[in-house]
């Protein structure tokens, strides 16, 4: 594949592109577009921009072999790619377009350690802090001690964090002590990261790729996994992928909420498709409902980066009073679970459906300097954040739970590997600290590929799973999920849930379809929640119990569930 001289950080330019381009993706159905490539034009004397494609392998047969499977193209299975490549064949698959990932829409930055006045020691303590008791220490002494250098791969690749000269910028966000947020583009962070990778991955030659093919499950001999089964949408078929080891970078559940910040690919599938298989799923309980969710009617949960409060922005309550400091002493600074429970809290006070989220003191022009992205994305919604304050409630954003793995990105199954938000290492604890996810994503995406390239085993199982689908309504399960699991949770409300998502009938289905495979995944991992967070009798981190509202030292352990077993252990 050709390089680009320069790939644009901006989206808007594949709507203003040149009239003589084609960007026609039915022309040519074996190409996916994924970025943008800005360049001179000698006809008209303009710069312009041109869509960046890459070759991607038409599914024609129904078996595809290959020495590692990723599944996913967010920021942890790019980064594994990359770093597999060096082992063998990699194939990396994603349910939607290779772009369409939380990364791509990360905002606020990525936290590292790497400021005059910070220390790695810092990070660690403030991660510790948000984790409130549960992080796994030795995932987080390897997060933070390894990411300075993840932050230098990325800017030699070609990464552009936004800088006051030479110099890097840190932004400050909520419970950090030290300003040590890197951004890029303002509030385009992961954007230009996952370009960036996305770049250096296609330059290797070692790695394939397969857009808008949906993983439903994994393949088995025996007791070790040998590849995946995919929904090929195009062409409306199964495809078997056998691989010597497979690495799930599947992202988040945000979607198993009816409120969320998260992206449509977002339905928790790599939980369901792992638990499914037999791996062990740990702290599922543990979902960070982000307290500045845009809140208008008929507009999507467009989410207000941590990094406006950063910069000053309050919050404001229905009668147009602060009332952070009320709730806690950092005020609008506090871990994201303080503030989305205070403003749950707030607005129950006032009889509002949402706060207020203000930056007008901050005066004309900074937002939309500063904030571009999110500045075009509330005008376009008819709000200006320069003149008005915006309408906020919390929303289900980020999964601290997950796929259990150790350090090293192994799940309890042979053969396959976890990285990225799909996994659990415990290095978020209860809670995650803002702007940690991304560094994750690439110390762990690596992490995960080394030990995954040392495979040797193979095998090629093809015990086909049967397709059974719930018979229920995608947003009937959402809705369930919101209300009986979501920021205030009891066991009365819980045992609701549990007692309808175990009493859907699950039917074979003959028509395939994405929606059916997401369904079973917002089922299954909304009863894993259901039943982690009913298990774990205390409140702490993101996890409120309404009727436990008290930190127990007996639940300062990670909540473990297994198919098959009635009981939710903690280890
Ligand atoms: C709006 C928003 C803002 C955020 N801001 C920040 C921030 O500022 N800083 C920060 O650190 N974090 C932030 N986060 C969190 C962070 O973006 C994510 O945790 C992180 O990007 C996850 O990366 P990932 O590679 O694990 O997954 P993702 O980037 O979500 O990628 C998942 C990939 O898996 C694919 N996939 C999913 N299911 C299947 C399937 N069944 N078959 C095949 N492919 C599948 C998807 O298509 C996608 O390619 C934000 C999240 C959101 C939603």
């Amino acid at each position: 594949m050709q390089l680009p001289d320069v790939i644009g950080g901006n989206d808007e330019y594949l709507s203003h592109h040149c009239r003589h381009v084609r960007t026609d993706r039915s022309q040519n159905p074996t190409r996916d577009v994924y970025g943008v490539l800005a360049r001179w034009c000698c006809n008209c004397k303009g710069r312009h921009t041109l869509p960046l494609y890459h070759e991607v392998i038409a599914i024609s047969s129904e078996q595809i072999s290959t020495d590692f499977l990723v599944i996913g193209a967010g920021v942890a299975g790019l980064r594994a790619a990359i770093e597999l490549a060096q082992s063998g064949r990699v194939l990396v698959v994603a349910k939607d377009s290779l772009r369409e990932s939380s990364s791509e829409y990360a905002q606020g930055g990525i936290a590292v350690a790497l400021s005059d006045d910070d220390e790695v020691e810092l990070h660690e303590q403030d991660t510790l802090n948000a984790g409130d008791g549960l992080c796994n220490r030795d995932a987080v002494r390897i997060l933070v001690a390894e990411g300075p250098a993840a932050i230098q791969e990325l800017i030699d690749w070609g990464v552009e964090f936004d800088r006051d000269g030479s110099k890097l910028l840190f932004a400050r966000e909520g419970a950090h002590s030290r300003n040590r947020v890197l951004h890029s583009h303002g509030d385009s962070t992961g954007r230009e990261i996952a370009r960036t990778l996305y770049r250096k991955a296609a330059s290797l030659p070692n790695i394939s790729w397969i857009s808008f093919a949906a993983i439903v499950d994994l393949l088995r001999c025996d007791d070790r996994v040998t590849g995946a089964l995919a929904l090929d949408e195009r062409n409306r078929r199964w495809v078997d992928i056998q691989a010597l080891g497979v690495l799930l970078a599947t992202g988040g559940l945000g979607r198993v909420f009816l409120e969320t910040t998260n992206p449509d690919v977002a339905t928790g599938d790599g939980v369901a498709i792992a638990f499914r298989a037999g791996a062990t799923i740990s702290d599922i309980e543990f979902v960070q409902f982000h307290p500045t969710a845009l809140h208008k009617e008929g507009a999507p949960r467009f989410l207000l980066s941590e990094a406006l409060r950063g910069e000053g922005a309050y919050l404001l309550n229905a009668k147009g009073e602060r009332f952070m400091e009320r709730y806690h002493p950092m005020g609008e600074l506090a871990p994201r679970d303080v503030v989305s429970r205070s403003i749950v809290e707030e607005a129950r006070a006032t009889g509002s459906p949402h706060v207020w989220l203000d930056l007008r003191h901050r005066g004309p022009g900074f937002v939309s300097r500063r904030f571009p992205r999110i500045y075009e994305t509330c005008l376009s919604q008819g709000l200006d954040l320069e003149k008005e304050a915006a309408p906020v409630t919390p929303a289900a954003h980020y999964a601290m739970g997950g796929v259990w793995t150790d350090v090293d990105g192994r799940t309890t199954l042979p053969g396959l590997y976890a990285a990225g938000e799909v996994a659990c290492t415990g290095v978020h604890g209860a809670n995650r600290l803002a702007s940690n996810s991304l560094l994750e994503g690439l110390v762990y995406g690596a992490r995960a590929a080394r030990s995954l390239a040392s495979e040797t085993a193979s095998g090629s199982g093809l015990e086909r799973p049967n397709f059974l689908v719930p018979q229920a309504g995608e947003i009937e399960l959402r809705t369930l999920a919101w209300q009986k699991c979501g920021i205030l949770r009891s066991a009365e409300g819980l045992h609701t849930a549990i007692t309808v998502l175990q009493s859907l009938q699950w039917l074979d289905s003959s028509v395939l379809s994405r929606a059916d495979c997401e369904l079973r995944s917002i089922a299954t991992v909304a009863l894993l929640i259901a039943r982690g967070a009913e298990a774990r009798r205390e409140s702490r981190g993101a996890h409120r119990r309404i009727d436990y509202p008290e930190k127990s030292a007996s639940f300062e352990r990670h909540s473990r569930i297994v198919q098959d077993t009635e009981e939710v252990s903690f280890l």
